[in-house]
């Protein structure tokens, strides 16, 4: 698929093309403005494609880099809140509510409000109240791009945990090559709009920066971005 904005003078996205499998974690690394975020919008339908199409096999929810919550609902109305637009019974919401936040682990805050959360606190309430509609597959838009490196290592491990258990279709967006080869199984790189190429990661988790196969991937990517 392409997409140019209106008055965009070149395409946000050029000829894309990718299969992701059931169950797989994939993220898109790539340079800022390479059109990254454009593809998650053009899959999560807030955005058309000009040409194309997309196919999903289930329902699609995404958590944003900066959380997006609403600062007047508490943690817990927060995670109702997605599931409230979806018109399901009440005893549902309570069920579901109470097991996202736990997979988080942030029972003991529900009833605190966004402001009174950390920033990944309040990342980890983002990903409850995506996976509280129970999607098949899972956006997931930088989302731990403005954290602190431990803050960062403690949320990897939260969406490893969720992904492992709910076998949930992963699709992230990253600029950060570690993180990309941390979590995923498969790294498509992007450049300009383009997909340029894809990386399969072999490493059994949990992985390590320092293991030896990051830094050859590391410099296979840079190679990519070097290249053309
Ligand atoms: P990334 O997520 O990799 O940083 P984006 O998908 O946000 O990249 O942007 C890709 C390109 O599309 C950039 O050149 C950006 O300026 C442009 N773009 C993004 N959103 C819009 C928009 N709503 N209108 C016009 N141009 C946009």
């Amino acid at each position: 698929m392409t997409k140019i904005y209106k008055g965009g003078k070149k395409p946000a996205v050029l000829d894309f093309n990718l299969e992701i499998d059931d169950g797989e974690f994939f993220c898109l690394v790539g340079p800022s403005g390479c059109g990254k975020s454009t593809i998650l919008k053009l899959i999560a339908d807030l955005e058309k494609p000009t040409s194309g199409k997309i196919e999903k096999k289930g329902r699609v929810a995404m958590a944003f880099q900066s959380a997006g919550l609403f600062p007047w609902l508490t943690v817990k109305e927060n995670v109702e809140f997605g599931m409230k637009m979806e018109n399901l019974a009440q005893h549902e919401i309570k069920a579901r509510t109470s097991k996202y936040i736990e997979l988080v682990s942030l029972a003991e805050f529900s009833n605190k409000y966004p402001r009174e959360l950390s920033g990944g606190q309040r990342q980890r309430v983002g990903l409850a109240r995506a996976l509280a509609v129970e999607p098949e597959i899972l956006l997931l838009d930088e989302p731990f791009s403005a954290l602190d490196p431990l803050t960062t290592e403690e949320l990897h491990k939260c969406v490893l945990k969720i992904w492992e258990e709910t076998h949930k279709t992963i699709l992230m967006v990253s600029h950060l090559l570690e993180e990309a080869y941390l979590l995923s199984d498969r790294i498509g790189v992007m450049r300009n709009g383009e997909l340029i190429k894809i990386f399969k990661v072999e490493d059994t988790r949990p992985r390590e920066e320092t293991h030896k196969s990051f830094s050859i991937l590391m410099r296979q990517i840079k190679k990519e971005f070097s290249n053309k």
